[in-house]
């Protein structure tokens, strides 16, 4: 230890006393001024989203703007705006490449291939009227009663489409996202991002090492690293599909040789689908344990309606970390294993709701978890999908189930102490989360909320949900 970090460590020690009394954030969350306790879960430091996919994590106006900035690259989007029954009968309308959907995202390559009835049902993006623009923003966001789990997981990213193949939009996206969590005090993210077919303007291949070299060099950039925020990525597997263990093998050396920006593979995919079930991957993982070192896994498991055993059969593939785990709490074994660590689950309280997956907080198990010892963080999943924010996550944590501040400190600590960075790393990530807290309730404990800065720009999910709408 250095000096200065010596000194920093006696600072803490001496100013503990002084801080220890969290009254102030009591008060606060039972107060009934709602803006307060926005405002200072806004500002209050925070510590890692440990389940993020990229391409779910962009608002719907950040993907208009930096899709047309890309037309400086040479890439060209249409979106379709009419169905004129351009199709014979009996095509496929649902699947793949949909035809009845609106607002699917093509490339000027995929639209120079289409017959010029079809053409006459797309436009360029860049001329969409004001009407148009707004349905194509709210066609990637779930944003209506009627939408959920399946708008989600079968419109959605088919209507991305082309968008999320471009490496260079990806990165842009990238950069917003880190803009708005340094604002918002976090210190560290894991992104999912695909490990390949990505295309350049003229259609060409760029394989998932082109792509993550785009990602350093973003990384790089004087402005990027002057955010603060540490960034790693996962690539994730399509869990049902048919070629499954082919592409575990293919992204798992991927990792295994990227250990500076790949930390582990996931499983994504919806779990009701059974042809994706965990233990399938068993022998695959083990076959390629005979090989490779240093990949972590942390997976997708319990999102599901039904009890299983899901939860357990990940962590028996070898997962640190499992995504979700609402059904963990009908498997009474592995809830005993679980307690007091060394596994966390990756909590997305907002994203369960909205898929559907609990119909109110009343039904979530985020609290037993919590409060029986079981290691939890909480992470935003797909937040451009559904306008939030990780303030927003811990808006929702604290007023639907009362947190204390020790609660809200061992949420941020957890999320850095099971990082998939190293050692050296996650002491500096964890000293600077303490510091930066410390500050903060010292400030708390003196001027409440008088010296926050002003009420944030709020989103669609608060807005809607808890009438905070600015
Ligand atoms: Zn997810």
């Amino acid at each position: 230890m250095d000096i200065k970090h010596w000194l920093t460590a006696m600072l803490i020690a001496l100013l503990l006393p002084l801080v220890a009394d969290a009254d102030w954030f009591d008060e606060i969350r039972d107060g009934g001024d709602k803006e307060a306790l926005y405002r200072t879960l806004y500002y209050m430091p925070k510590g890692g989203d440990l389940h993020n996919h990229l391409s779910g994590a962009v608002f719907a106006e950040w993907w208009y703007e930096l899709a047309l900035a890309q037309e400086a690259r040479g890439y060209e989007y249409y979106t379709k705006v009419r169905i004129s029954n351009c199709r014979e009968f009996g095509g496929n309308a649902f699947t793949f490449a949909p035809y009845l959907l609106l607002f699917r995202n093509i490339s000027a390559l995929e639209y120079a291939e289409l017959d010029a009835c079809e053409q006459g049902e797309h436009k360029r993006l860049a001329d969409l009227d004001d009407r148009e623009k707004s349905a194509w923003m709210n066609s990637i966001r779930l944003d209506k009663a009627h939408e959920g789990r399946e708008e989600f997981f079968q419109t959605h990213w088919q209507r991305l489409n082309a968008l999320a193949r471009n490496p260079w939009l990806q990165a842009e996206t990238l950069v917003k996202n880190l803009q708005a969590y340094a604002a918002e005090g976090m210190v560290y993210v894991e992104y999912q991002i695909p490990d390949g077919s990505y295309e350049g303007p003229d259609g060409e291949l760029i394989n998932g090492p082109q792509a993550f070299d785009i990602l350093r060099e973003t990384l790089a950039r004087r402005d990027v690293r002057d955010l603060g925020v540490t960034v790693r990525f996962q690539l994730p597997i399509l869990r049902f599909l048919p070629n499954a263990e082919d592409q575990l093998r293919r992204v798992y050396k991927l990792v295994h040789e990227n250990p500076d920006l790949l930390v582990a593979v996931n499983m994504v995919g919806r779990e009701d689908n059974d042809k994706g079930y965990p233990a399938r991957f068993l022998p695959t993982l083990r076959e390629l344990r005979q090989q490779y070192s240093g990949v972590r896994l942390s997976i997708h498991a319990g999102e599901v309606d039904e009890p299983n055993e899901h939860v357990r059969d990940t962590l028996l593939l070898g997962a640190d970390r499992i995504g979700h785990g609402i059904n963990l709490i009908s498997d009474d074994d592995t809830m005993l294993l679980m307690r007091h660590g060394p596994y966390l689950v990756e909590i997305n309280l907002i994203s369960n709701l909205l898929l559907e997956y609990v119909n109110d907080y009343s039904e979530h198990p985020f609290p037993e978890y919590l409060r029986t010892g079981i290691p939890v963080a909480l992470s935003s999943d797909d937040r451009g999908m559904w306008e939030s924010t990780m303030t927003d996550e811990f808006y929702v944590a604290t007023t639907e189930f009362r947190l204390s501040w020790e609660e809200i400190k061992t949420l941020g600590r957890n999320s850095l102490e099971h990082a998939f960075v190293s050692d050296d790393n996650k002491e500096r990530m964890l000293r600077e989360y303490d510091e930066r807290i410390v500050r903060f309730e010292r400030q708390m404990q003196r001027n409440g909320i008088a010296k926050l800065g002003p009420m944030p720009k709020t989103r669609g999910f608060v807005c809607s949900r808890y009438q905070l709408c600015k």
